[in-house]
């Protein structure tokens, strides 16, 4: 049999290695991804940052405008096919080495049904549930953030319930995706060096 004759094998998919920093709106998922994206061999990717990178020029920027002011999702496949194209273009460019890099992820999956489509492209080691019980600590960081950094979904209170009540009925349900034993719950209405210290400690374990 000549080379040429050989089955062709399939290409093997490598999923990425995979933490996920999960909570409502304002528990605090930027604040450490964006340190954890700090330390070498980390890249964090946080979704939200994908969507408002783009432009409203951009089709894809106008749907998000349009969902996201409503405090909605914006539907799957056109979050997943962005978040692929731009985790792509980060390999390509060379800032996230999949092979030595883990993936800090923020932001997505948000929903049962992108965890399902992301099953075969994330291998999650560690869920990172910060928790706050008092919602109106929510509603006030949200509205803090809103000033700092200009963000017009943080600045209206009808909004920021609707994306509570997103948060709560889409995006809670990923947690039971993934089962139990992935997920680490810390409480997230301690200080942000606490909060970072005890995810630092649990990574040091299951890397
Ligand atoms: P927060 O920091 O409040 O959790 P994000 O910056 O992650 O908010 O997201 C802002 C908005 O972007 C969301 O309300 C939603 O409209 C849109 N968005 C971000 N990630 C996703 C996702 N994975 N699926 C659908 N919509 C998303």
């Amino acid at each position: 049999m000549s080379s040429s004759d050989q089955p062709v094998k399939p290409a093997k998919t490598e999923r990425y290695r995979t933490i996920l920093l999960f909570g409502a709106p304002g528990a605090g998922k930027g604040t450490q991804g964006k340190i954890l994206g700090t330390i070498p061999q980390f890249y964090h990717c946080a979704c939200g940052d994908v969507f408002r990178n783009l432009t409203i020029e951009n089709e894809l920027g106008r749907i998000f405008v349009e969902y996201s002011s409503r405090g909605q999702l914006v539907p799957d496949e056109h979050t997943v096919r962005l978040w692929r194209r731009n985790i792509d273009s980060m390999c390509s460019s060379g800032r996230f080495h999949p092979e030595r890099d883990t993936l800090v992820l923020d932001g997505i999956p948000r929903n049962a049904h992108q965890a399902e489509i992301l099953r075969d492209t994330l291998d999650v080691r560690a869920i990172f549930y910060l928790t706050c019980p008092d919602m109106n600590k929510l509603v006030e960081r949200l509205q803090r953030r809103a000033l700092r950094e200009n963000r017009l979904d943080d600045a209206n209170l009808d909004v920021i319930r609707a994306r509570l009540e997103t948060y709560e009925r889409d995006t809670k349900p990923v947690l039971d995706f993934y089962g139990p034993n992935l997920v680490h719950v810390i409480d997230s209405t301690k200080k942000p060096v606490e909060v970072l210290q005890e995810i630092l400690n649990i990574i040091a374990k299951v890397r």
